[in-house]
Protein backbone atom coordinates (compact mmCIF):
# COMPACT_ATOMS: atom_id res chain seq x y z
CA UNK A 1 0.00 0.00 0.00
CA UNK A 2 1.01 3.57 -0.73
CA UNK A 3 1.89 5.67 1.61
CA UNK A 4 0.94 8.83 0.25
CA UNK A 5 -2.18 7.75 -2.23
CA UNK A 6 -4.40 9.99 0.44
CA UNK A 7 -2.63 12.81 0.02
CA UNK A 8 -2.99 12.69 -3.99
CA UNK A 9 -6.95 12.38 -3.37
CA UNK A 10 -7.42 15.20 -1.50
CA UNK A 11 -5.95 17.20 -3.52
CA UNK A 12 -7.74 16.12 -6.59
CA UNK A 13 -10.46 16.46 -4.57
CA UNK A 14 -9.58 19.99 -2.81
CA UNK A 15 -8.70 21.07 -6.03
CA UNK A 16 -11.09 20.41 -8.80
CA UNK A 17 -10.21 21.68 -12.65
CA UNK A 18 -6.15 22.34 -11.33
CA UNK A 19 -4.52 19.92 -14.07
CA UNK A 20 -1.75 21.65 -14.24
CA UNK A 21 -1.22 21.38 -10.63
CA UNK A 22 -2.08 17.84 -9.98
CA UNK A 23 0.05 16.86 -12.60
CA UNK A 24 3.10 18.58 -10.47
CA UNK A 25 2.05 17.41 -7.21
CA UNK A 26 1.80 13.47 -8.87
CA UNK A 27 5.03 13.65 -10.39
CA UNK A 28 6.66 14.68 -6.85
CA UNK A 29 4.56 12.53 -4.74
CA UNK A 30 5.28 9.49 -6.98
CA UNK A 31 9.48 10.47 -6.49
CA UNK A 32 8.57 10.43 -2.49
CA UNK A 33 7.28 7.40 -2.09
CA UNK A 34 10.53 5.98 -1.03
CA UNK A 35 11.13 9.18 1.28
CA UNK A 36 8.10 8.46 2.83
CA UNK A 37 8.83 4.70 3.10
CA UNK A 38 11.90 5.59 5.13
CA UNK A 39 10.77 8.32 7.22
CA UNK A 40 7.43 7.55 8.30
CA UNK A 41 7.78 10.02 11.04
CA UNK A 42 7.16 12.61 8.12
CA UNK A 43 3.85 11.11 7.15
CA UNK A 44 2.73 11.31 11.19
CA UNK A 45 4.00 15.39 11.27
CA UNK A 46 1.61 15.87 7.78
CA UNK A 47 4.74 17.10 6.02
CA UNK A 48 3.33 15.42 2.80
CA UNK A 49 -0.36 16.78 3.52
CA UNK A 50 1.13 19.91 4.44
CA UNK A 51 3.24 21.01 1.72
CA UNK A 52 0.72 20.50 -0.82
CA UNK A 53 -1.35 23.24 0.44
CA UNK A 54 -0.27 27.02 -0.30
CA UNK A 55 0.33 28.70 3.31
CA UNK A 56 -1.41 31.92 1.31
CA UNK A 57 -3.62 32.44 -1.89
CA UNK A 58 -3.95 35.82 -3.15
CA UNK A 59 -6.13 36.81 -5.67
CA UNK A 60 -7.30 40.05 -6.40
CA UNK A 61 -9.19 42.40 -9.05
CA UNK A 62 -6.42 44.15 -11.44
CA UNK A 63 -8.59 47.20 -13.33
CA UNK A 64 -6.98 49.54 -15.76
CA UNK A 65 -7.47 51.69 -18.61
CA UNK A 66 -6.85 50.75 -21.99
CA UNK A 67 -5.68 53.27 -25.25
CA UNK A 68 -9.53 53.51 -26.24
CA UNK A 69 -10.56 54.97 -23.04
CA UNK A 70 -12.22 51.61 -22.21
CA UNK A 71 -12.06 50.16 -18.58
CA UNK A 72 -10.45 46.26 -18.48
CA UNK A 73 -10.32 44.03 -15.93
CA UNK A 74 -8.07 41.33 -15.14
CA UNK A 75 -7.51 38.96 -12.11
CA UNK A 76 -4.12 39.26 -10.65
CA UNK A 77 -2.70 36.04 -8.52
CA UNK A 78 -0.04 35.62 -6.00
CA UNK A 79 0.51 32.38 -4.22
CA UNK A 80 2.79 32.08 -1.00
CA UNK A 81 3.11 28.48 -0.84
CA UNK A 82 5.92 27.89 1.54
CA UNK A 83 8.10 29.70 3.95
CA UNK A 84 10.09 27.57 5.66
CA UNK A 85 13.60 27.96 4.43
CA UNK A 86 13.03 31.54 3.48
CA UNK A 87 10.83 34.24 2.11
CA UNK A 88 8.49 33.28 -0.73
CA UNK A 89 10.09 33.70 -4.25
CA UNK A 90 9.44 32.79 -8.03
CA UNK A 91 8.24 35.17 -10.70
CA UNK A 92 4.89 36.20 -12.04
CA UNK A 93 3.55 35.07 -15.43
CA UNK A 94 1.34 37.47 -17.40
CA UNK A 95 -0.34 35.16 -19.84
CA UNK A 96 -3.99 34.72 -20.88
CA UNK A 97 -3.60 31.09 -20.12
CA UNK A 98 -2.99 32.10 -16.32
CA UNK A 99 -5.44 30.64 -13.57
CA UNK A 100 -5.17 30.01 -10.13
CA UNK A 101 -4.03 26.10 -10.62
CA UNK A 102 -1.45 26.94 -13.51
CA UNK A 103 -0.01 29.41 -10.64
CA UNK A 104 -0.14 26.73 -7.78
CA UNK A 105 1.41 24.37 -10.27
CA UNK A 106 4.34 26.83 -10.87
CA UNK A 107 4.58 27.68 -6.87
CA UNK A 108 4.77 24.09 -6.06
CA UNK A 109 7.23 23.55 -8.49
CA UNK A 110 9.35 26.62 -6.99
CA UNK A 111 9.52 25.09 -3.58
CA UNK A 112 11.91 22.37 -4.65
CA UNK A 113 13.60 24.44 -7.17
CA UNK A 114 14.50 27.15 -4.92
CA UNK A 115 15.39 24.36 -2.32
CA UNK A 116 17.75 22.78 -4.68
CA UNK A 117 19.78 26.10 -5.33
CA UNK A 118 21.06 25.93 -1.67
CA UNK A 119 20.10 29.60 -0.98
CA UNK A 120 17.61 30.42 1.74
CA UNK A 121 13.86 30.81 -1.04
CA UNK A 122 11.08 29.90 0.20
CA UNK A 123 8.34 29.02 -2.72
CA UNK A 124 6.02 31.21 -4.30
CA UNK A 125 4.39 32.46 -7.48
CA UNK A 126 1.64 34.70 -9.41
CA UNK A 127 0.43 36.41 -12.08
CA UNK A 128 -2.56 37.37 -14.23
CA UNK A 129 -4.24 36.56 -17.27
CA UNK A 130 -3.57 39.71 -18.74
CA UNK A 131 -1.66 39.30 -22.41
CA UNK A 132 0.98 41.77 -23.17
CA UNK A 133 0.25 40.50 -27.30
CA UNK A 134 0.04 44.28 -28.68
CA UNK A 135 -0.42 45.87 -26.15
CA UNK A 136 0.94 49.52 -26.30
CA UNK A 137 4.40 50.50 -24.19
CA UNK A 138 1.18 52.99 -22.26
CA UNK A 139 -0.85 49.77 -21.84
CA UNK A 140 1.85 47.96 -20.17
CA UNK A 141 2.67 50.61 -18.06
CA UNK A 142 -0.87 50.90 -17.05
CA UNK A 143 -1.46 47.31 -16.21
CA UNK A 144 1.65 47.19 -14.23
CA UNK A 145 0.87 50.10 -12.10
CA UNK A 146 -2.51 48.94 -11.07
CA UNK A 147 -1.22 45.15 -10.57
CA UNK A 148 1.62 46.66 -7.75
CA UNK A 149 -0.94 48.79 -6.56
CA UNK A 150 -2.56 45.81 -4.78
CA UNK A 151 0.78 43.53 -4.66
CA UNK A 152 2.50 46.10 -2.95
CA UNK A 153 0.71 45.25 0.68
CA UNK A 154 1.33 41.31 0.05
CA UNK A 155 5.61 41.11 -0.76
CA UNK A 156 8.56 42.70 1.14
CA UNK A 157 12.31 42.07 0.93
CA UNK A 158 11.84 39.51 3.77
CA UNK A 159 8.28 38.21 3.28
CA UNK A 160 8.06 37.48 -0.60
CA UNK A 161 10.13 38.88 -3.91
CA UNK A 162 8.59 38.00 -7.18
CA UNK A 163 10.26 38.79 -10.38
CA UNK A 164 9.72 37.65 -13.95
CA UNK A 165 8.39 35.01 -15.72
CA UNK A 166 6.37 34.13 -19.40
CA UNK A 167 5.27 37.88 -20.39
CA UNK A 168 7.39 39.84 -17.22
CA UNK A 169 10.79 40.97 -18.44
CA UNK A 170 13.09 44.10 -17.20
CA UNK A 171 10.52 46.72 -18.50
CA UNK A 172 7.32 45.40 -16.70
CA UNK A 173 9.64 44.84 -13.75
CA UNK A 174 10.83 48.47 -14.12
CA UNK A 175 6.75 49.93 -14.07
CA UNK A 176 5.85 47.41 -11.01
CA UNK A 177 9.13 48.14 -9.11
CA UNK A 178 8.15 52.50 -9.54
CA UNK A 179 5.36 52.13 -8.60
CA UNK A 180 5.90 50.25 -5.37
CA UNK A 181 8.16 52.96 -4.71
CA UNK A 182 5.76 55.35 -5.09
CA UNK A 183 3.36 53.81 -2.53
CA UNK A 184 5.45 52.70 0.39
CA UNK A 185 8.23 55.31 -0.17
CA UNK A 186 11.02 52.55 0.15
CA UNK A 187 14.33 52.00 -2.24
CA UNK A 188 14.55 48.10 -1.60
CA UNK A 189 14.91 44.95 -2.91
CA UNK A 190 11.05 43.63 -3.26
CA UNK A 191 11.60 42.67 -7.00
CA UNK A 192 14.39 40.75 -8.84
CA UNK A 193 15.15 41.17 -12.63
CA UNK A 194 15.52 44.75 -12.01
CA UNK A 195 17.63 47.15 -13.90
CA UNK A 196 21.42 47.42 -13.81
CA UNK A 197 21.37 51.35 -12.61
CA UNK A 198 18.58 50.71 -9.96
CA UNK A 199 19.28 47.32 -8.25
CA UNK A 200 19.67 44.63 -10.62
CA UNK A 201 22.16 42.04 -10.86
CA UNK A 202 24.76 41.35 -13.59
CA UNK A 203 23.70 38.07 -15.54
CA UNK A 204 20.29 37.84 -13.95
CA UNK A 205 18.97 38.74 -18.05
CA UNK A 206 20.95 35.26 -19.06
CA UNK A 207 20.72 33.14 -16.02
CA UNK A 208 17.77 30.64 -16.96
CA UNK A 209 19.27 29.92 -20.52
CA UNK A 210 22.64 29.90 -19.21
CA UNK A 211 22.25 27.57 -16.24
CA UNK A 212 20.21 25.38 -18.45
CA UNK A 213 23.43 24.80 -20.32
CA UNK A 214 25.65 24.94 -17.15
CA UNK A 215 23.54 21.81 -15.76
CA UNK A 216 22.96 19.85 -18.66
CA UNK A 217 26.88 19.84 -19.79
CA UNK A 218 27.57 18.46 -16.44
CA UNK A 219 25.29 15.92 -16.82
CA UNK A 220 25.94 14.54 -20.04
CA UNK A 221 29.61 14.65 -19.31
CA UNK A 222 29.28 12.65 -15.99
CA UNK A 223 26.35 10.22 -17.59
CA UNK A 224 27.74 9.53 -20.78
CA UNK A 225 30.55 11.63 -21.28
CA UNK A 226 29.17 14.30 -24.45
CA UNK A 227 29.26 17.63 -23.84
CA UNK A 228 27.56 20.69 -25.87
CA UNK A 229 30.30 20.90 -28.18
CA UNK A 230 29.97 19.63 -31.66
CA UNK A 231 26.59 19.13 -30.87
CA UNK A 232 22.78 20.08 -32.77
CA UNK A 233 20.69 21.47 -30.73
CA UNK A 234 17.18 22.39 -31.00
CA UNK A 235 15.48 25.18 -28.42
CA UNK A 236 11.68 25.64 -28.38
CA UNK A 237 10.45 29.41 -27.44
CA UNK A 238 12.46 32.39 -28.40
CA UNK A 239 11.79 34.41 -25.55
CA UNK A 240 14.75 35.27 -22.61
CA UNK A 241 15.00 31.44 -21.45
CA UNK A 242 15.42 30.06 -25.44
CA UNK A 243 17.74 33.36 -26.32
CA UNK A 244 20.31 33.01 -23.51
CA UNK A 245 20.33 29.02 -24.11
CA UNK A 246 21.24 29.32 -27.81
CA UNK A 247 23.81 32.29 -26.51
CA UNK A 248 25.40 29.66 -24.23
CA UNK A 249 25.19 26.57 -26.67
CA UNK A 250 27.14 28.53 -29.29
CA UNK A 251 29.90 29.87 -26.65
CA UNK A 252 30.34 25.70 -25.87
CA UNK A 253 31.08 24.62 -29.39
CA UNK A 254 26.76 23.43 -30.41
CA UNK A 255 24.74 24.85 -32.92
CA UNK A 256 21.48 25.72 -32.38
CA UNK A 257 19.17 25.19 -35.75
CA UNK A 258 15.53 26.00 -34.23
CA UNK A 259 13.97 28.17 -32.48
CA UNK A 260 9.96 28.77 -32.27
CA UNK A 261 7.28 30.81 -30.67
CA UNK A 262 3.74 30.25 -30.14
CA UNK A 263 2.58 30.15 -33.78
CA UNK A 264 5.45 28.26 -35.45
CA UNK A 265 8.94 27.40 -35.57
CA UNK A 266 12.18 28.42 -37.86
CA UNK A 267 14.56 25.91 -38.69
CA UNK A 268 18.57 27.09 -39.77
CA UNK A 269 20.45 24.38 -40.84
CA UNK A 270 23.32 26.97 -40.62
CA UNK A 271 22.94 27.79 -37.46
CA UNK A 272 20.71 30.48 -35.82
CA UNK A 273 21.91 33.96 -36.14
CA UNK A 274 21.25 35.42 -32.90
CA UNK A 275 21.69 39.14 -33.69
CA UNK A 276 18.73 38.58 -35.96
CA UNK A 277 16.47 36.66 -33.20
CA UNK A 278 17.71 39.46 -30.21
CA UNK A 279 16.51 42.23 -32.60
CA UNK A 280 13.48 40.52 -33.69
CA UNK A 281 12.44 39.87 -29.80
CA UNK A 282 13.98 42.51 -27.46
CA UNK A 283 14.24 45.06 -29.24
CA UNK A 284 11.45 44.84 -31.74
CA UNK A 285 9.06 42.45 -29.97
CA UNK A 286 7.43 40.91 -33.36
CA UNK A 287 7.26 37.26 -34.25
CA UNK A 288 9.91 34.48 -34.83
CA UNK A 289 8.29 34.10 -38.11
CA UNK A 290 10.21 37.71 -39.75
CA UNK A 291 13.84 35.89 -38.95
CA UNK A 292 13.20 34.49 -42.45
CA UNK A 293 13.26 37.67 -44.28
CA UNK A 294 16.95 38.30 -42.92
CA UNK A 295 18.46 34.69 -43.59
CA UNK A 296 16.33 33.19 -46.84
CA UNK A 297 18.00 29.97 -46.17
CA UNK A 298 15.71 29.06 -42.91
CA UNK A 299 12.50 27.90 -43.17
CA UNK A 300 9.31 28.94 -41.34
CA UNK A 301 6.49 26.56 -40.50
CA UNK A 302 2.90 27.28 -38.77
CA UNK A 303 2.23 25.10 -35.56
CA UNK A 304 4.55 24.13 -32.95
CA UNK A 305 4.96 20.05 -32.24
CA UNK A 306 6.78 20.01 -35.78
CA UNK A 307 10.18 21.34 -33.98
CA UNK A 308 10.71 17.94 -32.17
CA UNK A 309 11.24 16.16 -35.51
CA UNK A 310 14.10 17.87 -36.59
CA UNK A 311 16.92 16.04 -35.93
CA UNK A 312 19.45 16.58 -33.04
CA UNK A 313 21.77 15.61 -29.95
CA UNK A 314 20.12 17.72 -27.46
CA UNK A 315 16.87 19.26 -27.37
CA UNK A 316 15.97 22.44 -24.75
CA UNK A 317 12.20 22.92 -24.46
CA UNK A 318 12.08 26.86 -23.11
CA UNK A 319 8.76 27.73 -24.49
CA UNK A 320 6.08 26.69 -21.93
CA UNK A 321 4.01 23.81 -20.11
CA UNK A 322 3.52 20.35 -21.66
CA UNK A 323 4.91 21.38 -25.32
CA UNK A 324 6.58 18.56 -25.64
CA UNK A 325 4.20 15.00 -25.60
CA UNK A 326 5.05 11.54 -25.74
CA UNK A 327 4.82 10.96 -29.44
CA UNK A 328 7.50 14.36 -29.68
CA UNK A 329 9.73 12.69 -27.43
CA UNK A 330 9.23 9.44 -29.15
CA UNK A 331 10.68 11.42 -32.63
CA UNK A 332 13.51 12.47 -30.34
CA UNK A 333 14.64 9.53 -29.11
CA UNK A 334 14.27 8.13 -32.47
CA UNK A 335 16.26 10.47 -33.92
CA UNK A 336 19.48 10.04 -31.92
CA UNK A 337 18.57 13.04 -29.78
CA UNK A 338 20.85 11.84 -26.03
CA UNK A 339 20.00 14.95 -24.01
CA UNK A 340 16.69 16.80 -23.08
CA UNK A 341 17.11 19.85 -20.80
CA UNK A 342 13.84 21.73 -19.68
CA UNK A 343 14.79 25.80 -19.54
CA UNK A 344 11.06 26.06 -19.05
CA UNK A 345 8.79 24.99 -16.15
CA UNK A 346 7.21 21.49 -16.64
CA UNK A 347 7.65 21.87 -21.31
CA UNK A 348 7.28 17.58 -21.14
CA UNK A 349 4.02 15.34 -20.35
CA UNK A 350 4.38 12.88 -18.12
CA UNK A 351 4.52 10.38 -20.98
CA UNK A 352 7.09 11.96 -22.85
CA UNK A 353 9.31 11.88 -19.72
CA UNK A 354 8.60 8.42 -19.07
CA UNK A 355 10.05 7.96 -22.65
CA UNK A 356 12.86 9.88 -21.82
CA UNK A 357 14.11 7.71 -18.86
CA UNK A 358 13.37 4.55 -20.40
CA UNK A 359 15.46 5.34 -23.33
CA UNK A 360 18.36 6.67 -21.53
CA UNK A 361 17.91 9.84 -22.25
CA UNK A 362 19.76 12.15 -19.85
CA UNK A 363 16.93 14.41 -18.89
CA UNK A 364 17.28 17.40 -16.45
CA UNK A 365 13.93 18.54 -15.24
CA UNK A 366 13.09 21.96 -15.06
CA UNK A 367 13.27 22.65 -11.30
CA UNK A 368 16.83 21.16 -11.67
CA UNK A 369 17.93 22.45 -15.22
CA UNK A 370 16.10 25.73 -15.34
CA UNK A 371 17.24 26.79 -11.38
CA UNK A 372 20.01 29.34 -12.63
CA UNK A 373 17.20 32.23 -13.13
CA UNK A 374 16.19 31.90 -9.40
CA UNK A 375 19.28 31.50 -8.45
CA UNK A 376 20.53 34.52 -9.52
CA UNK A 377 17.53 36.09 -8.26
CA UNK A 378 18.66 34.89 -5.06
CA UNK A 379 22.09 36.43 -5.86
CA UNK A 380 20.41 39.82 -6.67
CA UNK A 381 18.81 39.60 -3.56
CA UNK A 382 22.01 39.01 -1.47
CA UNK A 383 24.03 42.04 -3.63
CA UNK A 384 20.44 44.31 -2.29
CA UNK A 385 21.11 43.63 0.80
CA UNK A 386 24.35 44.06 1.03
CA UNK A 387 24.02 47.72 -1.15
CA UNK A 388 26.65 46.51 -3.32
CA UNK A 389 27.03 44.90 -6.52
CA UNK A 390 29.29 41.98 -8.14
CA UNK A 391 30.89 42.18 -11.94
CA UNK A 392 29.26 39.63 -14.34
CA UNK A 393 32.38 37.28 -14.13
CA UNK A 394 31.79 37.04 -10.25
CA UNK A 395 28.10 36.68 -10.71
CA UNK A 396 28.97 34.04 -13.82
CA UNK A 397 31.27 31.67 -12.00
CA UNK A 398 28.17 31.20 -8.62
CA UNK A 399 25.78 30.33 -11.14
CA UNK A 400 27.94 27.75 -13.00
CA UNK A 401 29.16 26.15 -9.24
CA UNK A 402 25.37 26.26 -8.48
CA UNK A 403 23.76 24.58 -11.31
CA UNK A 404 27.06 22.00 -10.93
CA UNK A 405 25.90 21.42 -7.28
CA UNK A 406 22.55 21.11 -8.36
CA UNK A 407 23.19 18.20 -11.12
CA UNK A 408 25.22 16.64 -8.02
CA UNK A 409 22.64 16.80 -5.45
CA UNK A 410 20.00 15.77 -7.71
CA UNK A 411 22.81 12.83 -8.91
CA UNK A 412 23.50 11.81 -5.39
CA UNK A 413 19.94 11.51 -3.82
CA UNK A 414 18.55 9.39 -7.05
CA UNK A 415 21.46 6.90 -6.20
CA UNK A 416 20.86 6.54 -2.35
CA UNK A 417 17.27 6.15 -3.53
CA UNK A 418 18.54 3.00 -5.70
CA UNK A 419 17.30 5.19 -8.97
CA UNK A 420 20.92 5.87 -10.46
CA UNK A 421 20.81 8.70 -12.75
CA UNK A 422 17.00 9.30 -12.84
CA UNK A 423 17.22 12.73 -12.85
CA UNK A 424 13.20 13.47 -11.48
CA UNK A 425 13.50 11.61 -8.53
CA UNK A 426 16.94 12.62 -7.84
CA UNK A 427 15.57 16.55 -8.30
CA UNK A 428 12.34 16.18 -6.25
CA UNK A 429 13.85 14.15 -3.51
CA UNK A 430 16.85 16.77 -2.65
CA UNK A 431 14.95 19.58 -3.10
CA UNK A 432 11.85 17.71 -0.64
CA UNK A 433 14.21 17.15 1.95
CA UNK A 434 15.83 20.48 2.85
CA UNK A 435 12.27 21.47 3.05
CA UNK A 436 11.21 18.78 5.13
CA UNK A 437 13.71 18.78 8.08
CA UNK A 438 13.06 22.60 8.55
CA UNK A 439 9.26 21.89 8.88
CA UNK A 440 9.45 19.38 10.66
CA UNK A 441 11.87 21.62 13.12
CA UNK A 442 9.30 24.46 13.24
CA UNK A 443 6.59 22.35 14.53
CA UNK A 444 3.04 22.51 13.04
N1 LIG B 1 10.25 32.60 -13.25
C1 LIG B 1 11.52 32.02 -13.00
C2 LIG B 1 11.36 30.58 -12.58
O1 LIG B 1 10.49 29.91 -13.06
C3 LIG B 1 12.40 32.87 -12.08
C4 LIG B 1 11.83 33.17 -10.74
C5 LIG B 1 12.64 34.18 -9.94
O2 LIG B 1 13.67 34.64 -10.37
O3 LIG B 1 12.19 34.46 -8.81
O4 LIG B 1 12.12 30.04 -11.82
Amino acid sequence: MKMLTSVMEQVIKRNPNEPEFHQAVKEVLESLEVVAQKNPQWVKEGIFDRIVEPERQIIFRVPWVDDNGDVQVNRGFRVQFNSSIGPYKGGLRFHPSVNVGIIKFLGFEQIFKNSLTGLPLGGGKGGSDFDPKGKSDGEIMRFCQSFMSELYRHIGESTDVPAGDIGVGGREIGYMYGMYRKIRNEFTGILTGKGLTWGGSLVRTEATGYGVCYFMDEAMKSIKGKSFDGATVVVSGSGNVAIYATEKVHQLGGKVVALSDSSGYIHDAEGIKLDTVKKIKEIERKRISEYVKYHPNATYTEGCNGIWSIKCDVALPCATQNELNGEAAKMLVDNGCYGVGEGANMPSTPEAVEIFIKNGVVFGPGKAANAGGVATSGLEMCQNSMRYSWSFEEVDAKLKDIMVNIYKSASEAAKEYGQENNLVIGANVAGFLKVATAMSAQGV
